[in-house]
């Protein structure tokens, strides 16, 4: 693939890893491409960082026709930079596509964009210990139109932003809310691909639950509202009697890539790990009679988050005296190890940015 290069003569400087925080800065250049009907992906470039132009009536704005990716690049110790599992992302951004009805990319194509746009904005990764550049491609219908039907023509965006480290002050266990009213997706639904329109759905019971106090909701299924899915923005994953028990990928739950690279360690270190449905009530059991000895979040951003607090219909659990549990800080540190290079990656999962 032909990637046009224009470089930004005004380059911006990379804060203080203090002053980072989450998705405030961004780097000096975006990757965008047009896919157009009839003609396909092209005019692939690498241009300033910028506003985009769209027309008042393209698809994106009225439709919310947007599916994302989310994933980083590490400065290892030696100074290189490196990607983890990419190939994961570029597959699911791919089957996000297909279930809203845009155009997927050649998985080859898609990988030469990551990896040119990332080796432009290398001097952008930074160093501090916990700290990363998170990755965003994008990608939206643009049809300039009001018409309602599939979309013929959208646009490939990849940003980057420099980001601190998610947990500063060490391993803070969260406090999670388990919403019984709203839901955020239903099976044949659009829960298992990445699209903005599952966030904009869920802003409301997120809203709920920080008024009270509570960092982010756990969704029940949305039919019967009975089985455990996920958490805000992550899996979940539970250790009830030594053994790891996660929701199974039903269809109303993102597959993540986290969560997919936790099972995979899990089996290796020998625990018993099941997929499958976890109901609110089992999960009441096991606080109650104290077999559920420690939950937490999987995902890109926190890699894991150990849940101490869990409440539901107002009645609150503590769980392992609000603090992390020893499995799920060996996936932390066999997690955090790989991608910033502190171990060695036996997996093939590491992708080294020349
Ligand atoms: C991105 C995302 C996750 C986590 O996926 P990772 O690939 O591990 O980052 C989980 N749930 C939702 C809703 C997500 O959007």
């Amino acid at each position: 693939m032909e990637i046009k290069f224009v470089e930004n003569k005004n380059k911006g400087k990379l804060p203080e890893a203090s002053a980072l925080g989450f998705g405030q800065y961004f780097t000096d250049h975006m990757f965008i491409m047009d896919y157009k009907d009839g003609k396909g992906w092209e005019n692939a470039r690498i241009v300033p960082f910028q506003n985009l132009s769209i027309h008042p009536a393209s698809t994106v704005l009225h439709y919310g026709v947007e599916i994302f990716e989310g994933l980083k690049a590490y400065r290892r110790k030696d100074g290189e930079v490196q990607l983890f599992r990419p190939m994961e992302n570029i597959r699911r951004l791919n089957r996000s596509a297909d279930r809203m009805c845009l155009p997927t990319i050649p998985e080859d194509d898609a990988l030469e964009a990551l990896v040119k746009f990332v080796s432009t904005e290398k001097s952008w990764v930074p160093s501090a210990e916990g700290t990363s550049l998170y990755i965003r491609p994008f990608m939206f219908g643009n049809d300039e139109s009001l018409g309602v039907h599939a979309v013929k023509n959208a646009t490939f965006v990849i940003i980057a932003s420099p980001s601190g480290s998610y947990y500063k002050e060490g391993i803070n266990p969260v406090s999670i809310m388990i919403e019984s009213e709203d839901v955020r997706a239903v099976r044949g639904g659009t829960g298992e691909a990445k699209c903005g329109g599952n966030y904009a759905a869920s802003n409301r019971a997120g809203k709920r639950a920080e008024q009270k106090g509570y960092s982010q909701v756990l969704w029940l299924d949305g039919v019967e509202r009975k089985y455990i899915e996920e958490v805000g923005a992550m899996n979940v994953m539970f250790k009830i009697a030594g053994e790891i028990v996660t929701p199974k990928l039903s269809g109303s739950i993102l597959p993540g890539i986290t969560r997919k690279s936790c099972i995979e360690v899990l089996k290796d270190k020998g625990y018993k790990v099941s997929e499958r449905l976890i109901s609110v009530d089992e999960l009441e059991e096991a606080l109650k009679n104290g077999t559920l000895e420690e939950a937490f979040g999987c995902g890109t951003a926190a890699v894991v988050s150990p849940i101490g607090e869990l409440c539901y219909k107002d009645e609150k659990f503590i769980i392992n005296n609000g603090k992390i549990g020893e499995t799920t800080q060996m996936l932390y540190d066999t997690l955090t190890g790989i991608q910033w290079g502190k171990t060695e990656d036996t997996k093939g999962w590491t992708y080294l940015v020349k």
